[in-house]
Parts: C-alpha cells; structure tokens; sequence
C-alpha cells in the first residue's frame, strides 16, 4: 500500500501556491481542495454550513474558523480523499491546523510546504500582472508597453485590487495571519520551505524534491516520519 500523500500548501497571495496545487495534484492523481472551491461547492449544495457560509461571505466577512474546520471535516471525509489529497487555503489559522491535525487522527502524518516570496518580489511581480477585458486570460508584462490579449485581442486591463497599496496590505494581513502558523508547523521534520522567487517551473521542481524529501523520511504505509516515529 502506499503512504498516503496529504499535502498543505502554505504561501502568500501571488506566490503561485494555485499553480502548484493543480500541478502536483494531477501528477499524483489526488484531489486539489481548494478553500474557493469547498466554499462555493458548500453554498450551491444549499446545505446548512453552506448556507451559513454564504451569509457571511455576503456580509463581506471571512468564514470563522468553526464553520470553515466543519466544512473541511466533511469534505476530507470523503472517498475521493483516501490515497491523499492537496489543501490549498485551508488551514488559515492556528485553530484551523491544530483541527486539521484531529481530523487526521490515524491516517497519516501531513506534509507541509511553504511557498516563501520576498513582499517586494511580490508587488513586483503583481505589478506586470493583467488581464484581458473581453476573455479573462491572465498574462504579465512590462507595464510601459501597450499590449492586446494573445487570445482574444482584447484590452488588457490592470486588475482593481492588484494596485500596490492594496497588495502592500494584502500581504501585511496574510504575514500578521500565517507567521504563527509557519511557526506551528516549521518544527516538524514533515515541513519544508521552498524559495518561490524564481520561474514557476523552477518552484515546481524545488516543490516535488521537497515533498520527495519529507515522504523519504517515513516508512512505508504508516505516514509517520522516522525520526518521529520511535
Ligand atoms: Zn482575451
């Protein structure tokens, strides 16, 4: 049988963690769990958590932790989960992880990866990011030149909440957020942080050697690392 790869994905907004996600998932054939997707899979299901979820989110405020940790629960509950899974956006706080680590109460360690980009890197690359008006497509470019979309030929725009000071607190949220979660699980020898500022396909590899990494560390079977297992 074979261990089990249950994967959480940590990094800032724009760190390519998505990206990630879909890749590694498909090359290991285990569902991506997004927190978009179980949110909005959750609210059109018309069930009762979904329908508490969207009333927040319509409010505009975030999914508190209890019901977000009871939305988790029931989809990593599912068949679909059982030879592994990536999470990406969840968890998102201290309360979340240390559910998460109940709900994975004898099914195997959790693996952790941490996308870490310099902010400026990040404003940087936010900065080239556009996309076309008329189809979607996201594209990057120099932002003195004038382009149309390699798709459609359609205007590219600079997206509202893409401007610099409301990336600038975008990612002041997500460290105040996320610091003491990195700090939950970097301790831990199934945590790995990879460098994100360089080419998507280059945090990819360095992304797979990571996980190859820790899951090398962990007998067959039993998802619990040798170093942790005696
Ligand atoms: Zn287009």
């Amino acid at each position: 049988m074979h261990t089990p790869i249950n994967l959480v994905v940590l990094g800032p907004p724009g760190a390519g963690k998505g990206t990630q996600a879909v890749e590694f998932a498909q090359r290991h054939v285990i569902p991506k769990i997004s927190t978009g997707d179980i949110l909005r899979e959750a609210v059109q299901s018309g069930a009762e958590l979904g329908q508490r979820a969207k009333a927040t989110m319509d409010a505009g405020g975030l999914v508190e932790d209890e019901l977000m940790i009871a939305i988790a629960r029931e989809r990593l509950n599912r068949d679909d989960v059982k030879s592994g899974f990536v999470l990406d956006g969840f968890p998102r706080t201290v309360t979340q992880a240390t559910a998460l680590d109940e709900i994975m109460t004898g099914r195997g360690s959790l693996v952790v990866v941490d996308i870490a980009v310099p902010d400026d890197a990040l404003v940087a690359r936010l900065a080239r990011r556009r996309v076309c008006g008329q189809c979607g497509h996201a594209t990057s470019l120099d932002p003195t030149v004038e382009a149309r979309c390699e798709r459609c030929g359609g205007e590219l725009v600079l997206r509202s909440d893409d401007t610099e000071s409301i990336v600038r607190e975008r990612l002041r949220v997500y460290a105040e957020a996320s610091r003491p979660l990195v700090d939950y699980y970097s301790s831990r020898p199934t945590f790995r942080a990879v460098d994100g500022d360089q080419s998507p396909a280059a945090v990819g590899a360095a992304f797979s050697e990571a996980v190859d990494a820790i899951l090398a560390g962990m007998p067959a079977g039993s998802g619990i690392p040798e170093e942790a297992g005696a």
